[in-house]
């Protein structure tokens, strides 16, 4: 455990943090969940309660979709440049927040502040700016029609209404930031659930919402589980879309669940992405690249690079040099200034972790570093590097969500088949990773992969306006960029006769 140097907590956190449990925020209000439950949110650190907060059932779930769809009324006729305005608002108002959010992040979270600080923020905030511009920008077309020349056709990008948007708890406050800013800037309003580990920065962020003068009702912020809050709103027969992010088993259920309406859906799901190490690698770029793609973030992302594939020829060199880094992160509480990999967010996920920890050695597989969780306080697992590890072993085939890389050695020569159907040979298709230096070799690799996003010479890169979604069973949808858009808006022909 790295020696203590912890970040002063926040004023604003504190204030934030004390009281009574927090609320909801439905209709422009805070209000407490008419059942009168609440649950407690857990700091991975230590273990401890960091705050009780108000748990939403199926009565607070029509509330705020009451209330979403009065403000709809309003807000799908705010003006395009009026909605930017507000959006671009809340932007600089999470940037005077900054530090208190980073450090609400990882104290529910778990994960560094230094990331929080440097990426989830910075990227959520990015992320609402980048959408403040798109408001101004949406628009139809005029079609040349073959009917005659003075039928005039054209299409409108219209909002949907009320969307209902449920997230994960692995980046709390950044995939609340992609959720709301695509759906607001196109005029839909919002009921988002934030996770039930995670629940603070999503409440947080509706008192800044509620700063920058939004109309009370077009984000509306519930708290609570899956199964109760979470089914709800997907079970809702006036929310119009489900935009979700989490597990591919719960992608499942709601896409059956929004059957009941036909609501549109896009989901964000699983992976077991893999990452390509050519023998023609940069190393110095390929090495901290496979650490970044698996232990960013404890592992615990969509997009992780859990299946290394390393070529044989230098299977042992970069294997070595990982080992070596990897070794030396410095693990312990995220609030701590010099903590590179922190806590699992949860008990549920420490013992998920665990059990595979065990599955591999079960299954015959060698951890070079790490392989045994950590005790308590806290739910630690330190980076782990399994080697001996078959395409078939359930390491090397199921999401474990954590700093757990399968090691796989590859030997083609010049054809790259093999490997690639090895990489493909997954029913996810969220990411992959290609490292080598022949730009040819890189494109091929690239457009042979099933996956939503290749990244070459880099991993877990990320910008607004670059769309990031799923093949195969890791879902469908883009968010970010132009292509979220679509997802929030709906196209009407109007034919009009001049004649
Ligand atoms: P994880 O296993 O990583 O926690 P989940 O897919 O279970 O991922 O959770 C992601 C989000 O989906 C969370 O906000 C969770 O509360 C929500 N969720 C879980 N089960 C359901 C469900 N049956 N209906 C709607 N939302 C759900």
């Amino acid at each position: 455990m790295a020696e203590s140097t912890a970040v002063k907590l926040d004023p604003r956190v504190q204030q934030f943090l004390e009281g009574g449990p927090k609320r909801l925020f439905i209709g422009g209000e805070f209000v407490e969940a008419e059942s009168g439950k609440t649950f407690p949110t857990i700091n991975p650190a230590t273990s401890e309660v960091l705050a009780h907060v108000c748990e939403a059932d199926q009565t607070d779930v029509e509330l705020a979709v009451q209330a979403a769809e009065r403000a709809f009324a309003v807000w799908s006729k705010v003006s395009p440049s009026d909605r930017g305005k507000l959006l671009w608002k809340l932007a600089d108002l999470m940037e005077a927040n900054l530090e208190a959010l980073a450090q609400l992040d990882t104290l529910d979270n778990g994960k560094p502040i230094r990331e929080t600080r440097h990426a989830d923020v910075p990227l959520s905030i990015e992320h609402i700016r980048y959408y403040a511009g798109w408001t101004t920008k949406i628009h139809g077309e005029v079609i040349n029609n073959s009917v005659s020349p003075n039928m005039l056709t054209y299409t409108r990008r219209e909002p949907l209404g009320v969307v209902g948007q449920i997230i994960p708890w692995n980046f709390p406050l950044l995939m609340l930031s992609w959720k709301i800013a695509a759906a607001l800037a196109a005029g839909n309003t919002v009921v988002l659930k934030s996770a039930e580990q995670t629940p603070l920065t999503a409440l947080y962020m509706a008192h800044l919402i509620q700063e920058a003068g939004f109309p009370g009702g077009v984000v509306n912020i519930l708290s609570g589980d899956g199964p109760n809050t979470g089914a709800a709103i997907v079970k809702h027969p006036r929310i119009r879309k489900i935009a979700f992010t989490g597990s591919t088993e719960v992608g499942k259920l709601i896409m059956r669940e929004s059957a009941s309406n036909l609501k549109c859906i896009s989901l964000e799901l699983g992976g077991k992405s893999p990452n390509i190490i050519f023998p023609d690698a940069d190393f110095t770029k390929a090495v901290p690249g496979a650490l970044l793609g698996i232990f960013f973030n404890q592992g615990q992302v969509c997009c992780a690079g859990s299946r290394l594939f390393v070529h044989k020829k230098v299977y042992d060199n970069v294997l070595a040099d990982m080992s070596s880094y990897a070794s030396k992160l410095k693990q312990g509480p995220g609030l701590d200034h010099s903590t590179e990999i922190g806590p699992l967010v949860s008990d549920e996920q420490y013992n998920r972790v665990s059990y595979y920890l065990n599955k591999g050695r079960e299954e015959g597989a060698n951890a070079l570093i790490g392989g045994k969780p950590l005790d308590g306080p806290g739910y630690f697992v330190p980076p782990t590097i399994f080697t001996d590890v078959s395409d078939e072993m359930s390491i090397a085939r199921e999401e474990i969500f954590g700093p757990v890389v399968t090691a796989l050695p590859f030997s083609d020569e010049d054809q790259i088949a093999d490997v690639i159907r090895r990489a493909n040979d997954t029913e996810y298709g969220l990411a992959a990773g290609v490292w080598t230096t022949d730009v040819k070799k890189a494109h091929r690799v690239a457009h042979a992969l099933e996956a939503g996003t290749v990244w070459v010479n880099c991993y877990n890169s990320f910008d607004a306006s670059v769309p990031f979604g799923g093949y195969k069973q890791s879902g469908f949808g883009r968010e970010n960029g132009s292509y979220a858009l679509e997802l929030y808006t709906q196209v009407k022909a109007v034919w009009m006769n001049l004649d």
